[in-house]
């Protein structure tokens, strides 16, 4: 949304394609504290709702409904929705990701209720939800650079850290393993896997088990913070653009993909950062070479672009 702000800002005529509900994980969420500009936070469906309005104000146009596919034909891109197909001379693709589960029972418990209403029952990001558990004896589960690291950014917050990892050592590497170490307030829990989560409103007791002696044992927590990835939404580009072993859109010179006009922004690029201000961010950096990339197909290179009355439904 923050890339359709910014083209159309720029007079360029712009159309967002969106599956399911708009404004993605973020109108997912219950409460926006980081967002800046919004001191007193923001509701995820809010924020998400102004971003929104925000663009069409400038005349982005809206559309709901799912890209199968994009293409090229020659300086043409064609961005396949099943019956539908639209003709564009570039595409930001911001598909974002989807956290991964442990899918196990409880995981789905739902937001506490009351004035802290804003703790998830189960987090997938510390940098997003871990000033919400002051002073709370906190779990988290995952092995990776981004499990260790975080658990060691919680134990600002935490009175204690339980990280839970199913082998006998850290996949992370050697720096942050040693950041684990060093912290007084984490507590290695190896070779363990957790089979439910239980408690009424949030995660309150974690039956966790050793995959090595399946010993049995409670853990009692505050709140847990699951750090084992996301999976970009990226399947429908598969074959078409290089991507990265992870699944993230390969990108190079900037946000620009293996074709050239079609750029990619957000959680679907990036594995590391992943937060509304820092995709809104490539958003609007996105639109911004788009301009460029137009500007010089069609001045420096002499792109002939067909005039559009020469193809039905070209943006
Ligand atoms: C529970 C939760 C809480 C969070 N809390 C915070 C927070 O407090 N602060 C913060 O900064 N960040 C937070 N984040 C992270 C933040 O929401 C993301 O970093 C951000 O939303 C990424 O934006 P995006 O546009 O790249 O992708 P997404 O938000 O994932 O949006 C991608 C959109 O593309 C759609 N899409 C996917 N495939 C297709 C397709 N083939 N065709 C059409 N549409 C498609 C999706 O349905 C979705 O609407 C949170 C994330 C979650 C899950």
């Amino acid at each position: 949304m923050s890339c359709g702000l910014y083209a159309a800002r720029s007079q360029l005529k712009v159309v967002m394609i969106e599956q399911l509900i708009h404004g993605g994980q973020a109108s997912t969420t219950e409460r926006i504290d980081n967002y800046p500009g919004f001191p007193d936070g923001a509701g995820g469906q809010e924020l998400m709702d102004l971003f929104k309005a925000h663009a069409q104000k400038y005349g982005m146009e809206y559309r709901s409904g799912r890209v199968t596919g994009i293409s090229a034909d020659g300086p043409w891109r064609l961005v396949h929705l099943g019956n539908d197909t639209i003709l564009t001379k570039t595409v930001a693709i911001s598909s974002g990701s989807r956290p991964n589960k442990l899918n196990v029972p409880g995981e789905d418990v739902p937001n506490l209720a009351g004035d802290i209403a804003t703790r998830p029952g189960v987090s997938y990001c510390a940098t997003c939800d871990g000033p919400f558990f002051k002073d709370e004896v906190l779990a988290v589960v995952g092995g990776g650079d981004t499990a260790l690291e975080e658990s060691d950014y919680l134990t600002r917050f935490a009175t204690k850290l339980h990280l839970i990892h199913r082998r006998d050592e850290f996949r992370g590497g050697p720096i942050f393993q040693d950041m684990v170490h060093k912290n007084p307030k984490i507590q290695c829990v190896m070779e363990s896997v957790i089979e439910e989560v239980q408690g009424e409103t949030a995660a309150e007791n974690l039956v966790v088990k050793n995959v090595k002696t399946g010993d049995i044992t409670n853990l009692p927590v505050g709140g847990l913070f699951v750090l084992i990835g996301a999976t970009p939404n990226t399947e429908y580009l598969q074959g078409t653009l290089d991507l990265l072993p992870s699944g993230h859109v390969k990108t190079e010179k900037g946000y620009e993909t293996s074709m050239p006009g079609v750029f990619a922004c957000g959680d679907c690029r990036d594995a590391v950062y992943k937060q509304v201000v820092t995709s809104a961010g490539e958003g609007a950096a996105v639109a911004i070479d788009a301009v460029k990339y137009i500007a010089e197909t069609t001045i420096l290179d002499r792109t002939v672009w067909p005039k559009s009355s020469e193809s039905e439904g070209v943006k």
